[in-house]
C-alpha cells in the first residue's frame, strides 16, 4: 500500500485548548514553554519529550509521565 492511500488525520489546529461553557473558562491541553510562553509539541519518536518551536525549548518525559499524558 501507498503511503497515498493511508487515511487523513483529523485537524489538529484546535485542539490546544477547549472552552468549558458551564464554568466559562477556557482549559489549555498542552503545556506551554516556561521560557517563551508559547505552546509546545509533543513527540514519541525517538524519545518521549516536549518541545518548544521557537525558542528550542525541550524537556524530555519520565515512564510515569508519558503514562499521565496518554489518559
Ligand atoms: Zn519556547
Amino acid at each position: 500500500m501507498s503511503k497515498l492511500a493511508k487515511e487523513k488525520k483529523p485537524v489538529r489546529a484546535h485542539t490546544f485548548y477547549y472552552v468549558d461553557y458551564e464554568k466559562k473558562q477556557i482549559v489549555l491541553l498542552k503545556k506551554k514553554c516556561p521560557r517563551c510562553g508559547r505552546f509546545m509539541a509533543d513527540h514519541k519518536v525517538p524519545v518521549p519529550r516536549r518541545s518548544c518551536g521557537y525558542c528550542g525549548y525541550t524537556e524530555f518525559l519520565s515512564k510515569s509521565e508519558v503514562a499521565k499524558a496518554e489518559k
